[in-house]
């Protein structure tokens, strides 16, 4: 049996009486509550999650659709944690049984109203976009903190969200009434409805004077002043389209008090007021960017030094080959690098490197002695658990047992030169 809706026609309605059709118990599938509607109330213990699936003749409970969430709410001593729509039933899930007859049924009034400040925000905001940016509304998603809506077409450039909000918020402002309308797709077609419906028989459509009429049917403000203001947050690229991050009412508020707290929270770690943030933040990165390059040149300066030094302590063997095999317990990965390029300026030099703190390795070798860096590390690799590749003449990769660095460093210089 069709459920009669009241909210179609009673968007305010947060109480009324209905009869209980059935009330059966829900699937093991469908007996999860969903996130962010489990109360204090919600039975715990073994039966917890265990739900019913509750049919009323009629019914004042939105049913999640159209990007709009469903209500929560009580019938009778039963909390409601789930609507959906079956068809043309109106399906409650609650969290215990509830005997056939009459019940009172109370919708939780902040999250409804919550949800058509959003929701009549939204064809505001998407009427705006359509009639002033040519930027047509593609989906729209009620989120818990933030709105968004995905719209085709152009970069919408912060000029454009600046004068959409400003468009929408005048809207808000001149409390324009929203107004249910009833007819055939022909006679909304006729009266201007922009989208082409193909469902036959009676539709329903919103009106906002003078801005726009949509067929829709989920639960609206009845004037726009209600739906507080609108804050046009940020945009992103989603595939080909932009997604719109807004909020309406005491989100925006909500939203404008949490990201000012962010920004004062980031001037406070900067030393200076949120006005300062910007310069304050562009001096530090430009900061952090002067010392990383000097840092760099003076690794670079001591990983010579380092290497000239190392490469004067060794002599060249019989094989005419020098090698420099060392192990780095201190030291930064990019020294230590640095280090066996260096010594690898050397006239038949082999460097044989190992970072003992990150297990990070280097082989650098000068031309001239001939050796393969690249097959030297895979065959080393192949001993001991970790990876990495490169070139005939240098080579790097990762240890995964930092423990074994000194017999790895051991292997690689015997396998570098077979007796
Ligand atoms: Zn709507």
């Amino acid at each position: 049996m069709t459920t009669k809706r009241l909210y179609y026609d009673d968007a305010f309605a947060q109480e009324f009486t209905a009869q209980v059709l059935s009330c059966e118990p829900a699937s093991a599938a469908e007996a999860t509550i969903p996130a962010g509607t489990v109360t204090a109330e919600t039975p715990a213990g073994p039966q917890a999650g265990a739900l019913w699936r509750v049919k009323l003749d009629r019914t004042a409970f939105y049913p999640t659709s159209g990007g709009q969430p469903h209500d929560t709410g009580r019938l009778g001593d039963a909390r409601v944690v789930d609507v959906v729509d079956e068809d043309d039933e109106i399906i409650h899930f609650v969290d215990k049984p509830i005997a056939t007859g009459s019940v009172h049924g109370i919708i939780d009034w902040e999250r409804r109203f919550d949800h058509m400040q959003q929701h009549t925000g939204q064809h505001v905001l998407s009427a705006i976009f359509h009639s002033k940016f040519a930027l047509p509304t593609i989906s729209f998603h009620l989120g818990s903190d933030v709105c968004t809506i995905d719209v085709r077409g152009r970069e919408p450039t912060q000029e454009i969200l600046d004068a959409a909000m400003a468009a929408a918020n005048d809207v808000v402002y001149a409390d324009r009434a929203v107004n249910v309308k009833y007819g055939s797709a022909e006679q909304l077609a006729a009266a201007g409805v922009r989208k082409t419906v193909e469902r036959s028989g009676t539709l329903r459509a919103i009106e906002i004077e003078t801005l726009e009429l949509q067929p829709c049917g989920g639960t609206h403000v009845q004037r726009t002043g209600q739906i507080g203001t609108i804050f046009v947050r940020g945009v992103s690229r989603i595939r080909q389209d932009w997604r719109v991050e807004f909020a309406c009412g005491r989100r925006a508020e909500r939203l404008a008090r949490k990201d000012f707290a962010t920004l004062r929270a980031v001037a406070q770690r900067l030393n200076c007021s949120p006005q300062e943030a910007v310069s304050a933040a562009e001096r530090v990165v430009a900061e952090r960017d002067a010392h990383y390059k000097s840092s760099k040149a003076s690794i670079q300066r001591i990983a010579e030094i380092d290497a000239r030094a190392a490469v004067q302590e060794i002599q060249i063997g019989a094989d005419g080959l020098r090698v420099v095999a060392k192990l780095f317990g201190d030291g930064s990965p990019e020294y230590v690098q640095a280090f066996a390029r260096e010594v690898a300026q050397a006239e038949n030099t082999v460097a044989l490197v190992v970072h003992t703190e990150s297990g990070q390795i280097f082989f650098s070798q000068h031309p001239w002695a001939k050796k393969d860096m690249n097959g030297l590390l895979n065959e080393s690799l192949k001993q001991f658990a970790g990876k990495g590749g490169g070139s005939r003449d240098s080579a790097r990769g990762r240890l995964a047992d930092l423990q074994r660095a000194s017999e790895f460093l051991t292997f690689a210089t015997r396998a570098l030169r077979p007796s």
